[in-house]
C-alpha cells in the first residue's frame, strides 16, 4: 500500500499564495440567473422588479437596501415555493429573503440587500386569506400575517369581539408586530400581543408550511413570536379575542415629576380594582402638543388655566381607560 502523499514545500507556498490573493473560489450563482430562475416559478402572485426602491424604504428613513426582486404572493404556496427555491440554492447563494409587513421598522429590518422582499400585504389581499372570526367559549380570529390590525379590529367588532392586547397605532401588520412584541396599555393585564396567540402558520427557512402552537412544534412557535422574521414567515395567526367594550372612559393625567408619575403608574398596575388600560409615556411640550389634547382636559384643569408652566419641558403622561356597559353610563364619572 502506498503511503499518503506528503505536501511538498512548493505545494504549501502555492496554497499560501492562493489564499493571499483570494484565489479560493466558491460557486456563487449569478444574480441575473437567480432572478431568472425565480421568474420561472409558477405562482398565483408575481415577482416585480420595478418597485424595488419602494421596498428599500422604511419608517426610520435611515436605511435603504435595494432588493433584487419583490414577491407579491397570491397564496401561501407562493411564499413557500420562493423560500424553498432560495434554500435549494445553498449556503453559497448571496440571496436573502425578508418579509415586509407595513414597513414601519426603523432600521431596515424588513429590507433585503440584493435579495427578495416578500410583500405580505399582497397575501392578505388574496381572497382566500380573509380574516375569519370564531365565537364560542374561546373566541379567536384567524388573520393573515400581512393583515393590518385596524382591519382585524373592524372584522372582529362585527361580532362584538376584539383582540385583548394591542399596539397604540393600528396600521401595522399582524406578522410585523408579532415578530416584535406588540405593546400597549393592555399589556400589564394580558401581556404583549405575542402572549395572546393560540397558533401560527409559518413558512420555514426550508420552504415548508408548518402549523405550530404551544402544544405542537412549540420551539418554532416561540422562536417566531418576537423573532424578527428570522425563524420563518408568519402567514396566519390565530389570536385570542374577548368581548369588545361598549363604552370607554378615557383619561390623561400629566405630571412634571418623574417619581410621582412612576409611583402612580406602579400603584395603578398593582391594584386589583383598576383601569383596563394603563400606559405611561414621556413628552416634550415643544410643539404646543397640550393644546391638541384640550378635549382630554376639563376647563378647570390647571393645563387649561395656564398654571401649568410646561413649554419646552419634559412632561410625563399617564393614559388610562376604563370599560363600561351601556347601562353603566350614569356611574362612569363616579367610578373613574
Ligand atoms: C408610528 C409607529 C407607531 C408604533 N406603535 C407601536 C406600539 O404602540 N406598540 C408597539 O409594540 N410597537 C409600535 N411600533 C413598532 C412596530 O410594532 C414595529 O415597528 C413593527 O415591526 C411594525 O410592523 P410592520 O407591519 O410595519 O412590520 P415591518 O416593519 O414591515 O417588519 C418588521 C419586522 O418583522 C418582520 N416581519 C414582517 N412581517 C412578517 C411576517 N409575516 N412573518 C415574519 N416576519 C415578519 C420583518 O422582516 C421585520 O424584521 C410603532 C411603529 C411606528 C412606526
Amino acid at each position: 500500500m502506498r503511503g499518503a502523499m506528503k505536501p511538498s514545500i512548493v505545494h504549501c507556498l502555492k496554497l499560501l499564495m492562493l489564499l493571499a490573493l483570494g484565489g479560493v473560489t466558491m460557486h456563487v450563482p449569478d444574480e441575473d440567473d437567480v432572478v431568472a430562475s425565480l421568474g420561472a416559478l409558477r405562482l398565483d402572485g408575481h415577482f416585480s422588479f420595478d418597485d424595488a426602491h419602494a421596498a428599500a424604504r422604511d419608517f426610520g428613513n435611515r436605511c435603504s437596501l435595494l432588493p433584487a426582486a419583490v414577491l407579491h404572493p397570491g397564496s401561501v404556496s407562493d411564499v413557500a415555493a420562493t423560500v424553498r427555491r432560495v434554500f435549494q440554492l445553498g449556503r453559497s447563494s448571496p440571496l436573502t429573503v425578508a418579509a415586509r409587513g407595513h414597513g414601519h421598522s426603523l432600521l431596515g429590518q424588513s429590507q433585503a440587500a440584493g435579495g427578495i422582499v416578500v410583500k405580505m400585504e399582497s397575501l392578505a389581499a388574496a381572497a382566500a386569506r380573509a380574516v375569519r372570526v370564531h365565537g364560542g367559549a374561546s373566541p379567536h380570529v384567524d388573520a393573515p400575517g400581512g393583515e393590518l390590525w385596524i382591519n382585524v379590529l373592524h372584522e372582529t367588532l362585527k361580532h362584538g369581539l376584539a383582540p385583548r392586547s394591542w399596539t397604540d397605532y393600528l396600521h401595522l401588520t399582524v406578522g410585523g408586530t408579532l415578530s416584535n412584541a406588540g405593546v400597549s396599555g393592555q399589556a400589564f393585564r394580558h401581556g404583549p400581543q405575542v402572549s395572546n396567540v393560540n397558533q401560527l402558520e409559518i413558512v420555514t427557512g426550508r420552504g415548508e408550511v408548518v402549523t405550530c402552537s404551544h402544544e405542537v412544534n412549540s420551539d418554532l412557535f416561540y422562536a417566531a413570536l418576537g423573532g424578527l422574521g428570522q425563524f420563518g414567515i408568519i402567514t396566519r395567526a390565530r389570536i385570542a379575542l374577548e368581548p369588545a367594550p361598549k363604552m370607554v372612559r378615557w383619561i390623561r393625567v400629566l405630571y412634571s415629576d418623574f417619581e410621582t408619575f412612576t409611583e402612580d403608574q406602579e400603584k395603578l398596575i398593582a391594584s386589583e380594582k383598576t383601569f383596563d388600560y394603563i400606559e405611561g409615556f414621556v413628552i416634550i411640550n415643544r410643539t404646543g402638543i397640550l393644546n391638541n389634547w384640550r378635549t382630554s382636559f376639563k376647563p378647570q384643569d390647571p393645563v387649561q388655566a395656564s398654571q401649568f408652566q410646561s413649554d419646552g419641558r419634559v412632561l410625563y403622561c399617564l393614559e388610562l381607560t376604563m370599560n363600561f356597559n351601556h347601562d353603566e353610563a350614569d356611574i362612569m364619572e363616579q367610578v373613574s
